[in-house]
């Protein structure tokens, strides 16, 4: 069963639209790029190991970069015959009969031991676009983690080296409650408030615009991408969500939005680190954020007004705003394949 759905899966990568909408997408590409390619200390001379390399995009910058020999590892039979074809054509390829740099091995990089002649813990830069939305979901990080583990030498690099969740309250401008509100003039919004209700607790992917948000950003869980263990993507973190300071007036906080940061940080790119941000607040990516609405919308109060003064009713309502937001979240690998299960509360 698990053979049957990784076919799905691998399946899913064999369309072309993907790879197109993943290296078109500049905020992800350029960020890897100007790792592997503004890190010459790093790269230059290296043995790298592409993780999943799809058209094999971060093999063939690895290899501009003056990489010795780069394994470009792809388990899509399709695309690792993509990638050796790009690979001959732009003149990088190594086999018996080509000595360029790139080898593509196609191989779950759990076997890789299987198609190639490679020595344990001989690679000195690990490279993978591994995330999903909200980071986690669908993400392949425990076949990277596996690969390092077994492929990287003590001590060697893996790009990126730091995973950052955020978390941040947004407003009814982040909704469809506007839109459906004034149609023509007629209100229709009672759309708006059927759509806000199927959609509570459910995670959405959609893009959240910075000025939507009626909190400050908070930091929900931080991943060293060298150190980490695979069961530390089951997590259960609290966050507390403080109200945007210019606000003057109390506002209605209808849920929150996910996001995630990947470091390329000087630990291992001492030249030049760099950030690939998925946030709110820079240009968005193809894995826009994720949004999750609350059963009933909190009325924050701003920092200048004393906040739940009258305590007799319940807090965060419109007579007793709340002064900040507590947030529980709970990530948990769901039983289905590469799937994640985001729970909230707030209080
Ligand atoms: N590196 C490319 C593609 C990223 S998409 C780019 O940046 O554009 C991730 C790729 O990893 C897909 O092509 C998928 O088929 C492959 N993949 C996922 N899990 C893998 C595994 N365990 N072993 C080898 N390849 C894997």
């Amino acid at each position: 069963n698990i053979r049957k759905v990784n076919e799905n899966y691998f399946g899913s990568y064999s369309s072309f639209g993907i790879h197109k909408d993943m290296i078109s997408d500049k905020v992800r590409t350029e960020a890897y790029r100007d790792a592997l390619l503004k890190n010459p200390s790093l790269l230059a001379g290296s043995v790298v190991m592409d993780v999943g390399c799809g058209t094999g995009i971060l093999s063939l910058f690895a290899a501009q970069a003056g990489a010795s020999r780069v394994v470009a590892v792809e388990a899509s039979e399709k695309m690792a015959k993509v990638a050796t074809k790009i690979a001959k054509d732009n003149k990088v390829f190594n086999d018996n009969e080509h000595n360029g740099v790139l080898e593509v091995a196609h191989s779950m990089v759990e076997e890789l031991e299987n198609s190639i002649q490679i020595q344990p813990h001989s690679v000195d830069v690990l490279v993978s676009e591994w995330m999903g939305y909200c980071l986690l979901y669908e993400s392949m990080l425990s076949s990277v983690l596996y690969a390092r583990d077994r492929w990287l030498k003590p001590g060697g690099a893996i790009l990126p080296d730091t995973a950052t969740m955020f978390v941040a309250g947004f407003g009814k401008g982040a909704t469809s409650l506007p839109f459906w509100e004034d149609v023509y003039g007629f209100d229709m919004s009672s759309i708006g408030k059927e759509i806000l209700e199927d959609t509570t607790r459910i995670p959405v992917v959609d893009v959240i615009e910075g000025r939507d948000l009626v909190t400050g950003p908070a930091l929900l869980k931080a991943f060293d991408l060298a150190t980490m263990k695979p069961d530390e993507v089951d997590f259960t973190e609290t966050a507390t969500l403080e109200p945007i300071e210019s606000e003057t007036e109390a506002k209605l906080c209808h849920g929150v939005v996910l996001w995630f940061d990947t470091g390329f940080t000087d630990r291992f790119c001492k030249e030049n680190p760099t950030l690939l941000s998925t946030s709110p607040y820079t240009p968005p990516t193809h894995w826009a954020q994720t949004v999750l609405t609350f059963q009933e919308p909190i009325s924050l109060a701003p920092d200048t007004v004393l906040a739940g003064a009258d305590r007799s009713g319940a807090i965060g309502t419109e007579e007793s705003p709340a002064s900040s937001i507590h947030l529980r979240v709970s990530v948990a690998r769901a039983s289905e394949h590469r799937s994640i299960d985001v729970s909230l509360e707030a209080t």
